[in-house]
């Protein structure tokens, strides 16, 4: 995905066209070619167009229906979200790809207001449990909606928690995209601690605060907590739980869930340590703990 050269070849016609998309997909699947035209302000064959060429870029992909319809590629998806990162001046210039995981893509970037930075591009993949459940609460639910609202989830976790609890400070939030403070720092389990039991006292302390927040990480472990000399970060958000002020004492369903989360995440950490370093903790007397 090189989405700087992607960016380059765009025009402001297409722009216009991936606006439409994004501005109708919560209610489309396949954005109807003429709503895309009224928003743009261009004919419909115009529009048509231009969304063929987007096809052939593999930014969109178009459906004849009882209409002409378009929905966006991952790429599209990111690249029109880069693109209000740019225009709202929260990125100056896209930097070199960092990684590519199953759920997002993560670049580097320069930033004029919050200086070296990343974004991570959301993806979702196949449909999980969780997504499953989402499309029975919310009726039919594409692939982009559905990465949106992960981008979101992780945007609204991290803002929920940055200044009491060590994650990456979050900057802004477009369509699939994040912008976020770079860490620079390595995952957990490509470090050989010096001093294993304080780190993980660490973890359980800042496990504790985020739950203290109302937030359940979902998917804790050794590839979600970044370690420097200079201290840990949790990262890795879009899958969690973000309970409301007062819940987490009742017993709602996603109660139930974040519990569940809890302890999945408390026993992935505590596998770990006792795996890599020997070290052994009672995971019920750890999770009383948090909850305390
Ligand atoms: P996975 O596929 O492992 O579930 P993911 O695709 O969901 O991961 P993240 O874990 O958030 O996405 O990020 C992927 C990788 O990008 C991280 O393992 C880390 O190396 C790097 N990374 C993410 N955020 C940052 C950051 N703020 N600063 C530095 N590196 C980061
Ligand atoms: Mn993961
Ligand atoms: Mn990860
Ligand atoms: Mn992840």
């Amino acid at each position: 995905m090189d989405l700087a050269s992607l960016y380059s070849k765009m025009s402001k016609q297409k722009w216009k066209v991936l606006d439409g998309i994004f501005a109708h997909m919560w209610d489309y699947e396949f954005v109807p070619s003429e709503l895309i035209a009224k928003r743009a302000n261009m004919s419909p064959e115009k529009v048509e167009a231009i969304l063929k060429a987007l096809s052939d870029e593999r930014l969109v992909v178009n459906k004849q229906l009882a209409y002409f319809g378009s929905t966006f590629t991952f790429i599209g998806l990111s690249l029109y979200s880069l693109w209000r990162l740019v225009k709202r001046n929260h990125v100056s210039m896209l930097g070199k790809l960092m990684g590519e995981g199953k759920e997002s893509v993560v670049y580097n970037c320069y930033s004029e207001k919050y200086g070296e930075a990343v974004i991570k591009f959301h993806r979702v993949g196949y449909p999980s449990f969780k997504k499953v459940r989402e499309k029975r609460d919310y009726g039919t639910l594409h692939f982009t909606v559905l990465t949106v609202r992960s981008a979101r989830n992780e945007y609204k976790a991290l803002r929920r928690l940055y200044g009491f609890v060590s994650v990456p400070r979050p900057h802004a939030w477009e369509g699939n995209a994040i912008l976020m403070e770079l860490i620079d720092a390595k995952e957990l389990f490509r470090v050989r601690l010096t001093n294993p039991e304080d780190v993980l006292e660490i973890i359980i302390d800042e496990v504790r605060k985020m739950y203290s927040r109302g937030v359940v990480h979902g998917d804790l472990s050794q590839y979600n907590i970044l370690v420097s000399e200079e201290g840990i970060w949790f990262i890795d958000f879009p899958q969690c739980v973000l309970l409301e002020e007062g819940e987490g004492e009742g017993e709602s369903e996603k109660e139930d869930e974040a519990e569940e989360l809890l302890r999945r995440d408390v026993e992935n950490i505590l596998n770990y340590f006792k795996r890599a370093y020997g070290i052994e903790k009672d995971i019920n007397t750890v999770l009383e703990y948090i909850k305390k």
